[in-house]
This record gives C-alpha cells, structure tokens and sequence, in this order.
C-alpha cells in the first residue's frame, strides 16, 4: 500500500475556514489522485465558524463509500484548556475517527509546558480520542516524553501532519521549524512502540494525499513500517 492511499486528517467547507471545497469535491478528487481512503475530520464546535454538534450527530448516515474509494467521517476536536474535548461522548462514540489538537482559538494561553502535558495526558484518557494531531506545535510547549509514555499506555496515535512541515506551515508560530520536533517524538514512538499516522491536514481538495515532507521525516528517522498508521490502515482499529 502506498503512504498516500490514506490521507484521514482534512477539512472541507464546513470547518468554515480555508477553503470553499465541499466534502463531494474532496472526495471526488481523493479519488482521481488514487487514494483508496479519504478521512474528513472538521474542527470541534469551539473553533469559530466550525459546524455545531448537530453536524457530527448527523454524520452517522453520510454514505462510507463514494466515488468507488472509503470516506471516514470524524472530527479535529479542540482540546480545551483542562483537558476536555468541544464534542461531548456521545456525539464522539458515533463518529469514524476522533483526532485532538490544541489551537488558539479556543485556548486563550500559551500555557506552560506541565499545563499543556496535562491536558494531553487528560484528553488521552477519553476511550474515543485515537490521534494526537501536530503536537509539534511550539505554540504550545509541551514534554514529549510524558505524552509519548502517555500515548503508549492509551493506545494512542502520533499525527506527522504536513501543514507542519510545508514551508511557512501553519504550526510553525513565530516562523520556528518544527522539524526538530517531530524528530524528538519519531524518536520516542520507536522506542515505545507507538504508531505514527501521516496526513496532509489539507483544506479543500488542493493538498489532499501530499505527504512528502513528513515521508522525508520518516526516512530520515529510519522509523519502522510495522507502526505506520498509512502502511497498516489496521493499526487504527486497535
Ligand atoms: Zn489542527
Ligand atoms: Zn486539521
């Protein structure tokens, strides 16, 4: 299986930013690129402008298979300031794929780098929370051997997100690479054993299944195929 014929971290119209593509576009273009599953994830109720808890209700009865390729749906939910998610558990429970991420809005504070660790810690520990999306980010330090350790033990999965890695991407606050990293958390998902998802976090159709500069990470770490998300498509299911 090619890295790219899974890309399960995008957003389309409904996230309300960055792009007018709307979920029929991405995923018709997913499936001219070649890739046999589409993800489509929009930010949690607590991003402005992101659909309301309705909206993912609703998803249960979105069609899993259009355009001859697979369509998860799931949400980019917000990881508050506590450690608590936008979308309560029953909404979660009915959705494909739950990932959560820190962003600024919601999160008012920079936060300190054991604040930060502790919401991590906390969100990890929610049954439906199956991917850490760009914990990369400098916005928001963090102690990446904790929530390495943490994830091992909640079965957790670490995103490679390649809005990260792109030139002036959209994590690197204050123009900082982030390369170093995610260097620094390939290391440890090594050595205890936790799988990596890499995802193009693309808004609208433009970036969908481009992934090059986090394949460029994986070969430059040596990391192994077996705890790749994208190789094994299976691992999400454990
Ligand atoms: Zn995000
Ligand atoms: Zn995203």
């Amino acid at each position: 299986m090619r890295m790219v014929d899974l890309d399960i971290h995008t957003h389309s119209i409904s996230s309300g930013h960055g792009t007018k593509d709307t979920v029929t576009d991405m995923i018709r273009e997913a499936a001219r690129r070649g890739l046999k599953t589409l993800g489509i994830t929009e930010h949690g109720p607590a991003t402005p402008g992101a659909p309301k808890p309705s909206y993912f209700r609703s998803l249960s009865a979105a069609p899993r298979r259009r355009f001859g390729i697979n369509v998860l749906y799931g949400a980019e939910v917000n990881i508050l300031e506590g450690g608590e998610t936008d979308l309560g558990d029953d909404i979660l429970s009915g959705l494909d794929l739950v990932i959560a991420s820190m962003h600024a809005p919601p999160r008012k504070n920079k936060g300190t780098a054991r604040q930060n660790t502790d919401d991590y810690l906390k969100v990890m520990k929610n049954r439906y929370v199956r991917i850490l999306g760009h914990c990369d980010n400098t916005q928001f330090p963090v102690f990446y051997d904790e929530i390495v350790r943490g994830a091992a033990e909640c079965s957790v999965i670490v995103e490679i997100n390649e809005s990260s890695l792109i030139q002036g991407g959209c994590h690197q606050i204050s123009g900082i690479d982030t390369k170093e990293n995610y260097m620094t958390l390939l290391s440890l998902c090594r050595q205890f054993r936790v799988p990596v998802l890499l995802s193009s976090d693309s808004h609208g159709l433009e970036r969908i299944g481009s992934i090059s500069e986090a394949e460029k990470l994986i070969v430059r770490s040596g990391f192994p195929g077996s705890l790749i998300v994208n190789r094994n498509p299976e691992l999400l299911l454990t």
